[in-house]
């Protein structure tokens, strides 16, 4: 990696390691520079980063940390998502998806993965002209240029996996919500930033015209980036379960809603009540809810209950739609890029990691799992190691 100009690092934190990767290289100033790749702020008794890159909103990207370090760049998108998520204001810089930046004098290009709403990759050169490119969590990775360096993902990356082999599965999405039956609403679990606004914009094309309820900030989340979301309702703070118990209806009203008139539906909902059990028990409910997974169990056996994932370890039914490509998306995007080293930066701590890692050496690939390298600052003079 060094003959490369790049060195990939990790750092020490409070509790043990930092969790994702630090970049060090020179630019064509001669500068040397570190970008920390989805990592937490780092301790001022550190030495610090240039520059903290976040590839986009979910949990364990650690936006959340990284948001309110001034030396953060990710998309707008990005940004909004995790304003929403943690009620903070976003103190870095931000940038239009799929635009050239600079970033401490380095022109970075920036290109949408269609991992979740405004999902980024981030690619560069050095001073010897080698570049680096760094997916984050990836679904579409049609738009990335070809790199030296690769940094990636394999949330399922496992071979050896069944659970990582997948296609999404649209057609038993549609053929649930199109059998939906009398006196049975649809519980779909998803997380709340990405797969919920997906499954919006999924149940709109299939032509479900019915409300879609979900928690507060899913709402917010998919007011902001679904366009054309359609009619959507918040499910009341804790008490819900019981406001959207399923109420007797027919299956050509159903029909109905699912033909687009959006007549009938509308007549309900102006008439829901959030607060009374009752009102709604009379006047009529949502059909279709989406809620984080833990909260499914919490509907009534008369609500059919699903999940949006490509897991298989949910007490309930699986529809499979996936933000992720699947391992035989991940080994061919890694083909596509023809890197000479490949990094799995994440998940960490994962045997994913390890086994992706090992199933690109034995494609014939120079890869490394996050969860070999050595290099931690403290333990080695980085200042020296490019
Ligand atoms: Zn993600
Ligand atoms: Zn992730």
């Amino acid at each position: 990696m060094k003959d490369l100009g790049f060195v990939i690092f990790r750092q020490k934190s409070g509790k043990g390691i930092k969790p994702h990767v630090f970049v060090r290289f020179k630019s064509n100033e001669g500068k040397l520079l570190t970008f920390s790749v989805d990592t937490t702020r780092t301790a001022s008794t550190q030495p610090q980063p240039d520059a903290y890159l976040i590839t986009h909103a979910h949990s364990d990207h650690h936006g959340k940390s990284a948001m309110l370090s001034e030396k953060s760049w990710c998309s707008q998108e990005t940004a909004k998502a995790l304003e929403i998520r943690y009620e903070k204001e976003y103190k870095g810089s931000v940038f239009e998806l799929g635009k050239t930046i600079e970033i401490c004098g380095v022109r970075v290009q920036t290109f949408d993965v269609g991992h979740t709403p405004g999902s980024t990759a981030f690619f560069w050169e050095n001073e010897l002209g080698t570049k680096i490119l760094i997916t984050g969590d990836v679904k579409n990775p049609s738009l990335l240029p070809k790199c030296d360096v690769l940094l990636t993902e394999a949330s399922y990356g496992d071979p050896n996996d069944p659970n990582c082999h997948f296609k999404d599965d649209i057609k038993s999405m549609r053929q649930i919500i199109l059998s939906h039956q009398e006196e049975q609403n649809i519980a779909l679990g998803a997380y709340e930033f990405g797969k919920s606004q997906k499954a919006v914009s999924l149940l709109r094309e299939m032509g479900y015209a019915g409300p879609i309820a979900m928690n507060e900030k899913a709402l917010s989340l998919t007011k902001n980036f679904v366009q054309n979301a359609g009619e959507l309702v918040e499910l009341g703070g804790g008490s819900y379960t019981g406001q959207i118990r399923a109420v007797s209806r027919s299956q050509t009203e159903l029909a109905a809603r699912i033909d687009g008139n959006r007549a009938a539906a509308q007549t309900r909902i102006y008439s829901y009540s959030y607060t009374e059990v009752s009102a709604a028990s009379k006047s009529g409910s949502c059909g279709i809810s989406i809620v984080p997974i833990s909260e499914l169990a919490s509907f009534g056996p008369e609500t059919r209950k699903y999940v949006l994932t490509c897991r298989s370890d949910y007490p309930f039914e699986n529809i499979r739609i996936s933000d992720h490509l699947d391992v035989d998306g991940l080994t061919q995007m890694v083909k596509d890029l023809s890197p000479k080293v490949t990094v799995v930066y994440h998940p960490d701590k994962s045997p994913r990691t390890d086994r992706f890692a090992e199933h690109l050496e034995k494609s014939g690939f120079k890869a490394y799992s996050i969860n070999r390298i050595q290099n931690i600052a403290d333990d080695v003079k980085i200042n020296n190691a490019v």
